[in-house]
């Protein structure tokens, strides 16, 4: 889907890229190849990972809290982060990975509907925008039965893709990785325009969005880019869009110190002073995972790891405490 040809070449549209393929190769993303001028989804249906994971972690705080959600993801992404976590199937091609059997999108549904408490489907782990057909053909069958499909991704999608992607995906987590075009230039090898556009195309059509920002000293924790970032998400997005920020730890070709408490907390107080919702992840600190009222201030959501307590939402969505709505879809 989404390519037009020149000559023997093709040009595939799903995402801003705009790979040109010459016969044989494959785009950036390794995994989309001009075969005698079609070009294929070489990962179609091929899982790297499946699990039944707790919604949090993928992570989602504010879409059906304390829900467990089958996870699927294959290989290939159509950025080159150098701290990426999952590079060995982010980064691999077809031929590094030895699979097992392929899932039909039928599969899929099956296994979704055979766990009691499982709310639908998460596409993660790689980049499942260059999944694109496999993770459509699933959510459509998903949506159908009545159970939700969530993305997590790094929303380099093209607007017409993610137009028809939309229509059966309910949430998104979208890494915002940092406010300056020459991070993702020189760390992801893409751009952030099209992200953010990405962002906005959603908020737009408003569906469920969380966004998250992993805090890299020395390479994206400048504080005036930062409270920019905020003061965009604020605007554009609406200031009770969910922020998580996440810890680094040096990964794959990036060896700085891993982020310090101290930087996200600061973070965590300059985000909170524009957004309703801001959580500090992959580091425990006390109280910053939590879910707190936008009005009174109270906790209605409380979380250790992936538990959760909730009890402060009452069944009408509001805080059991004043009343306020709270932004929780369930
Ligand atoms: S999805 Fe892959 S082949 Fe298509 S434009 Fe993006 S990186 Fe290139
Ligand atoms: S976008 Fe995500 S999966 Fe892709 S390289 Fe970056 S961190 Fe890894």
């Amino acid at each position: 889907m989404y390519y037009i040809k020149s000559g023997d070449r093709l040009q595939c549209l799903l995402c801003p890229h705009h790979c040109t393929i010459k016969k044989d190769a494959a785009g950036i993303c390794g995994v989309r190849r001009n075969n005698n001028g079609i070009l294929i989804s070489e990962n179609y249906a091929l899982l790297s990972a499946i699990n039944f994971d707790p919604i949090e972690k993928k992570p989602l705080y504010h879409f059906f809290p304390g829900s467990v959600i089958l996870s699927l993801g294959s290989i290939g992404c159509n950025m080159r982060c150098k701290c990426c976590q999952n590079w060995q199937i982010s980064q691999a091609g077809i031929s590094e990975f030895n699979y097992g059997k392929s899932y039909p999108p039928e599969e899929i549904l099956r296994l979704a509907k055979s766990k009691a408490g499982n709310i639908g489907v998460a596409y993660t782990y790689n980049e499942p925008t260059v999944w694109y057909e496999y993770m459509l053909d699933t959510a459509r069958l998903v949506h159908e039965a009545g159970m939700k499909n969530c993305m997590v991704t790094n929303g380099y999608i093209s607007e017409e893709p993610l137009n028809e992607l939309m229509e059966y995906m309910d949430a998104f987590n979208i890494d915002l990785k940092a406010f300056n075009d020459h991070f993702y230039k020189t760390q992801t090898g893409a751009s952030l325009e099209p992200v953010k556009e990405t962002l906005q195309l959603l908020a737009k059509n408003n569906k469920h969005l969380e966004i998250t920002n992993l805090v890299i000293p020395t390479l994206n924790d400048d504080e005036k880019e930062f409270t920019g970032m905020v003061a965009w998400i604020a605007k554009e997005l609406g200031e009770k869009t969910v922020l998580h920020l996440s810890r680094y730890h040096p990964m794959y070709k990036l060896d700085i110190r891993a982020t310090g408490s101290d930087l996200l907390e600061k973070f965590y107080n300059l985000a909170t002073e524009r957004l309703s919702h801001v959580f500090v992840g992959n580091i425990s600190i006390k109280n910053y995972q939590d879910t707190k009222c936008p009005n009174c201030g109270k906790t209605v959501i409380r979380r250790t790891g992936y538990f959760i307590e909730n009890d402060g939402i009452i069944k009408s969505g509001n805080c059991r405490y004043c009343g306020e709505p709270i932004a929780v879809s369930s």
